[in-house]
């Protein structure tokens, strides 16, 4: 019930601006300290120390005017700016990255990558819309820079939309048929539409049910109209109602495992769209509505987040979704209280747990949010899934936003569970 991250795009600078790496530093500390020249009021996100000094080097470049070497500085400037940002988005500092690539943007204009660089900070905090917009610019500047096809054949995948992102993956392993990363992504596109061929479509308001021959299609109904609801109560828990459609694939449960790869345990799948068995609907109408308020609760993590919530945070919130925990997941804590994981151990997916210790695991996710919102009130929670979309670092989050150590709360959690602590 976990979802998979796309495969990290790697994208290289144009020579002319690669820039020497001891100025790259200096100018990474100056971003990470926060220079803020171009960030909108309330945009600083908790950086600490604000400081609105322009560096001098930029400074005196300005203040040189027109002349050749002022417009060669200019270019030498941005692409220190351009590698900061390539900095911040490998340490996973997307807003930042998208600060440094805006400075490098005004200094100079005409650069593609640099759109790129706003492309892939726009897209890992799911702004596609931004992203869309500044990797077309790009292949306008430059036809032939590969790596913007290569993202806005992510930004598709994303959305959904197939055709247009194996048409993307296509034009960029046109230019680099040496990317084993782009070929991987095409192939993937590619049979993910074909897959999707197969299948019949029901549109919703906002979703996209996906379900198999004429005997489903009542189940598909139930589905779509069944999530419209869900769509309404998790959006007011959360304060989120997102415009663009959830893909909602139905399957016979053999063809869903085999789709998944998911242990028998696990009910159902959300991976950037859901997967649901249909048996699972079919049940009883408790089963199911716990089931799609679960993986909707997932929908939304997903995109507030950025795709950067860990495990636990997330499984716990779509625990708390579906109306709370059972009498039985209680009792399995009490018994398992002893042998609780650190929290930093369960960040990652838990679908290659054997059944009990996947059973432990959700238990505790439970717990954790639980304690989290008594603690900090929902709103404060909803701010870490926000705050989890400018960076992929838990910890420097959570303090951001709880101001509590991440490793103190995990021993409270601990020892209100009644574990050693
Ligand atoms: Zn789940």
């Amino acid at each position: 019930m976990q979802h998979h991250h796309s495969g990290e795009t790697v994208v290289t600078m144009s020579r002319s601006l690669m820039a020497t790496q001891w100025a790259a530093r200096l100018l990474v500390v100056a971003v990470l300290c926060g220079w803020s020249g171009v960030s909108r009021a309330g945009d600083a996100g908790g950086v600490s120390g604000v400081d609105n000094s322009v560096p001098a080097s930029v400074q005196a470049f300005s203040a040189a005017g027109r002349s050749n070497a002022a417009i060669e500085g200019r270019r030498h400037i941005a692409a220190l700016w351009a590698e900061s940002g390539w900095h911040l988005v490998k340490a996973g500092e997307y807003d930042r990255a998208a600060r440094a690539f805006t400075v490098a943007k005004e200094l100079a204009p005409g650069e593609a990558s640099i759109f790129v660089g706003l492309g892939v900070s726009a897209h890992r905090r799911f702004r596609d819309d931004l992203a869309l917009a500044a990797l077309e610019h790009a292949l306008q500047l430059d036809p032939a820079i590969g790596q913007a096809h290569a993202l806005l054949g992510d930004v598709h995948v994303r959305h959904g939309a197939l055709s247009a992102a194996v048409r993307h993956y296509d034009a960029a392993h046109r230019q680099d048929p040496n990317d084993v990363t782009v070929q991987e992504r095409l192939l993937n596109a590619r049979q993910e539409r074909d897959v999707e061929a197969r299948f019949d479509r029901l549109l919703s308001p906002h979703f996209v049910v996906l379900y198999q021959g004429e005997g489903t299609r009542e189940v598909a109904h139930e589905v779509a109209e069944r999530l419209e609801a869900v769509y309404d109560e998790i959006g007011r828990m959360h304060g989120y109602f997102p415009d663009e459609t959830v893909t909602v694939r139905l399957y016979p449960e053999e063809q869903f495992r085999a789709a998944t790869l998911t242990p028998a345990w696990a009910r159902a799948l959300f991976d950037g769209r859901m997967h649901l068995p249909n048996e699972g609907i079919r049940t009883s109408a408790e089963t199911r509505d716990r089931m799609l308020k679960h993986e909707y609760v997932h929908a939304v993590v997903y995109r507030l987040s950025g795709g950067h919530a860990p495990a636990w945070l997330n499984e716990g919130l779509a625990l708390f979704g579906e109306g709370g925990a059972s009498a039985e997941t209680g009792d399995l804590l009490a018994r398992h209280a002893g042998d609780l994981e650190p929290l930093s151990s369960l960040h990652g997916s838990f679908l290659g747990r054997p059944q009990r210790a996947a059973s432990v695991a959700y238990a505790e996710s439970g717990a954790a949010v639980r304690l989290l919102i008594q603690r900090y009130g929902f709103a404060k929670v909803r701010r870490l899934l926000e705050e989890l979309s400018s960076t992929s670092d838990m910890q420097k989050a959570f303090e951001r936003v709880f101001h509590e150590r991440y490793r103190d709360f995990d021993r409270r959690l601990v020892s209100s569970q009644g574990g050693r602590g």
